[in-house]
């Protein structure tokens, strides 16, 4: 499977095949590999360009390889994005891409009644795909924990910056650990993105599609 050739793993590839995806799109090939190598990555892709898959796929295969810490079962892998929808459908996704692994994952989003998602949060989810207002309410609230995150991914940069969630992105990002992988993905590059790729990511790898 070309899907194979990039890296992923058996698990992962059966999922894909499930799905009858044929070959990975530009930006999956462009980035799979370096998120398998541990690389930060800046990658400016649209929506529809299969950049969820980018992310989703690779990550799901590292936390599925990491060495568990003692104790309770951290989040360890953090996505933020922007709008409930995107945050629904990544997790959609997260659940199919997901579906020959051991791995939990959750979503909070704003908007909505918080007591569901404290009580999926208590199920020690390994991923967690999250809207900022909401993740920033719950990190205050001492409900989630992102001590243990080795990898985050801002999604859709660009959107977050228009809704005024620059902000608290900047705020999650300061709670999390040092060692952890960062992937910004962004539709267009202003300069205040560049600026936050800048604080936050070492040594990116930078794509464009
Ligand atoms: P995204 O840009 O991540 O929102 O993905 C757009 C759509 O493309 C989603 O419906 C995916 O299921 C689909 N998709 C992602 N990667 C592939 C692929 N390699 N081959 C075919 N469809 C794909």
């Amino acid at each position: 499977s070309p899907f194979a050739a990039l890296g992923l793993s058996e698990p992962i590839v059966r999922a894909i095949v499930d799905e009858r995806y044929e070959s990975p799109s530009p930006v999956q090939a462009e980035v799979i590999p370096h998120v398998l190598a541990g690389r930060d990555v800046l990658a400016c892709a649209q929506t529809g360009t299969g950049k969820t898959a980018a992310f989703v796929l690779p990550i799901l295969q590292r936390l599925a390889a990491e060495a568990l810490p003692q104790g309770p079962k951290p989040i360890r892998a953090l996505v933020l994005t922007p709008t409930r929808e995107l945050a629904a459908q990544i997790t959609e996704r997260a659940t199919v891409y997901g579906r020959y692994l051991r791995l939990r994952h959750t979503v909070v989003y704003g908007g909505v009644n918080q007591h569901r998602q404290e009580i999926a949060l208590r199920a020690q989810p390994d991923l967690l795909v999250a809207t900022p207002g909401r993740l920033l309410d719950l990190l205050r609230q001492g409900l989630v924990k992102l001590d243990g995150v080795t990898h985050f991914v801002v999604d859709e940069a660009d959107r977050m910056l228009d809704m005024g969630f620059l902000p608290d992105v900047r705020r999650i990002f300061a709670t999390l650990p040092s060692d952890r992988r960062i992937l910004l993905f962004s539709a267009t590059m202003p300069a205040t993105i560049e600026a936050l790729a800048k604080t936050m990511l070492r040594d990116p790898v930078r794509i464009a599609i």
